[in-house]
């Protein structure tokens, strides 16, 4: 594929925007201890949230990553803080094993009671901690891709309100432009209970907040095997051994064959996002109005917001479903944005960059513990929220003793029904055409 280097501005770099404020580094590394109580592998806003809850109990706590701290995907996202409007598409649906024991419904209230209770704790935790990273709670616009989609929004927006009270007006398309400069979708979904993050601030501060609590924190400090059962763990990593008495799982979309039971039940995606130059003001105004962050009903889907200070758009979303090169993806992002915007044809990209988000099958994030080991994954794309409170409910199942008021704790936790599916997609690029093409068909029939 040609590159049009037209796209890129002269300072145009392939990494995360985000960095340029707070970069993924190694600062608090320090030699990993050869005994703690609790070992945490994964530092990012699971595995850091996780740790803060149990070091704040006095716990002796160690927390390691293969890369630099944050470096997955908790640096790299769209900073949009939802409660619970994607987790509504994995439980709306057919019940499942997960109605097994009855009451599907009572399940359904209480997923999406967490999910409010995971938007809420982000405001808990940035005020708690002090955390400066632009937490601005401005409500999210979803765009009704094709026309039939819009009804199901006037649904869903009465569906929110009453199971949540996300105060959700569904908008019709005369009175879109109050929310978006666009005419491309036909109406849509205003939540005014959602945000959005400046990310890796976010993450900063929760590294800040375990380093203070006495975390010890092992950067570039890969995980090779875990032998062992609950309470004698020994934990070997490229760094040394470590013994300790807990284990916690919180790898996500960059699970491996550390624990390929897990690794056979996810779908790592490959998530790539712009950001482009600054805007005069009155067009990014123009853009997005009331600053929400914008998401969309297809099944390949785009999610895009105006970064801190309203001058400049994030655009991010699946150009592909397997890692390309950051040069690659903007392009097809650029395109898809000026789909979107058409005013932004002449507009060039600064920076351009993706990273792995984990997906499973009944599309709902998971926690429990499964051969002793502690685990909370599978964030389907939207984890800001909900992976920062699985963090944390994981680490209040260890301070309770095995006790959990979470109903995420015992939710059956589907394979990818995949023969001989062993965490490589080779299926993606298939599956996401299929996908492309069902869209393409439902936007022009208006199904
Ligand atoms: C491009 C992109 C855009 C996104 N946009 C949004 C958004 O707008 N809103 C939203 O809510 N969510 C979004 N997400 C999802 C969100 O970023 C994730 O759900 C969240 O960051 C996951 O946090 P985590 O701690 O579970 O995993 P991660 O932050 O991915 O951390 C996992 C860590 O485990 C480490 N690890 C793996 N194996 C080992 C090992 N063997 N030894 C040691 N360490 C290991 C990795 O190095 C990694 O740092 C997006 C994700 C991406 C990639």
């Amino acid at each position: 594929m040609t590159i049009d280097k037209t796209l890129f501005h002269p300072d145009y770099k392939p990494e995360p925007f985000w960095w340029e404020a707070a970069r993924p580094g190694t600062t608090y590394s320090t030699n990993l201890p050869t005994q703690t109580e609790i070992f945490i592998v994964g530092s990012g806003y699971a595995g850091l949230s996780a740790a803060l809850e149990l070091a704040r109990e006095g716990r002796s706590v160690t927390v390691v990553d293969a890369l630099a701290f944050g470096e997955g995907a908790s640096t790299r996202n769209g900073g949009g803080v939802s409660a619970g409007i994607n987790l509504g598409k994995g439980i709306s649906g057919s019940p499942g094993q997960n109605a097994r024991d009855g009451d599907h419904k009572s399940l359904v209230r209480s997923l999406l009671r967490e999910s409010l209770a995971a938007f809420e704790l982000v405001g808990e935790l940035v005020a708690r901690e002090n955390i400066d990273c632009h937490f601005e709670r401005r409500g999210r616009f979803v765009g009704a891709y094709s026309k039939a989609h819009y009804p199901n929004l006037v649904e869903k927006a009465e569906f929110l309100n009453r199971e949540m009270q996300l105060d959700a007006v569904a908008v019709p398309v005369e009175e879109q432009r109050s929310e978006i400069g666009s005419d491309f979708y036909h109406g849509g979904l205003a939540i005014n209970r959602a945000g959005k993050i400046h990310p890796s601030l976010y993450h900063k501060g929760l590294l800040d907040a375990c380093n203070r609590v006495g975390v010890t924190l092992c950067a570039h400090t890969k995980v090779t095997s875990i032998d062992g059962s609950v309470g004698q763990f020994t934990v070997k990593t490229e760094k040394g051994n470590c013994r300790a008495e807990q284990i916690i799982i919180a790898t996500n979309g960059y699970t491996g064959d550390l624990t390929p039971k897990l690794r056979n039940r996810l779908v790592p995606i490959s998530s790539q996002i712009i950001v482009t130059e600054e805007l005069p003001k009155d067009l990014a105004h123009e853009l997005i109005p009331k600053g929400r962050t914008i998401s969309e009903t297809p099944r390949v889907t785009s999610y895009y917001r105006l970064l801190p200070g309203d001058r400049r758009v994030m655009y991010g979303g699946r150009a592909r479903f397997q890692d390309v090169p950051p040069d690659v993806s903007a392009g097809l992002l650029h395109r898809m944005m000026t789909d979107r915007w058409p005013q932004l044809k002449g507009t060039r990209i600064t920076h351009s960059w993706s990273g792995f988000v984990a997906m499973t099958t009944d599309a709902l994030p998971h926690m429990g513990q499964e051969d002793g080991l502690h685990f909370c994954t599978g964030c389907n794309g939207s984890g800001v929220a909900v992976m920062t409170y699985l963090g944390t409910q994981v680490a209040r199942r260890i301070l309770q003793d095995g006790q959990s008021d979470s109903a995420y704790f015992g939710l059956d936790f589907p394979g990818v029904p995949v023969p001989l599916y062993r965490g490589k997609p080779w299926f993606l690029p298939i599956v996401g055409e299929y996908y492309r093409y069902m869209d393409r068909k439902e936007r022009r029939t208006g199904t």
